[in-house]
């Protein structure tokens, strides 16, 4: 995955974060059918409380969104 590197907040400029997650029901998903989605990931500013970032956990699904029928794992090598 690719790091996302931020500096400082840039509401309030502190530069402690934590992360939090959304789970199960909040996940982002593909399509409406609601089938392939990914839990989503923030950032959050631990002074000022704001998101200052979030991003989904597995970009790829969206990648695979547009053939339709469920993309199963691919985990052979
Ligand atoms: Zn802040």
């Amino acid at each position: 995955m690719v790091e996302i590197k931020i500096d400082k907040c840039p509401y309030c400029g502190a530069r402690e974060f934590a992360e939090g997650y959304h789970y199960d029901e909040a996940s982002i998903m593909t399509n409406s059918s609601g089938i392939i989605g990914s839990k989503v990931i923030y950032v959050i500013c631990k002074n000022c409380g704001s998101i200052v970032h979030s991003r989904v956990a597995n970009p790829e699904v969206f990648n695979k969104s547009t053939d339709s029928t469920a993309p199963s794992e691919k985990n052979e090598k």
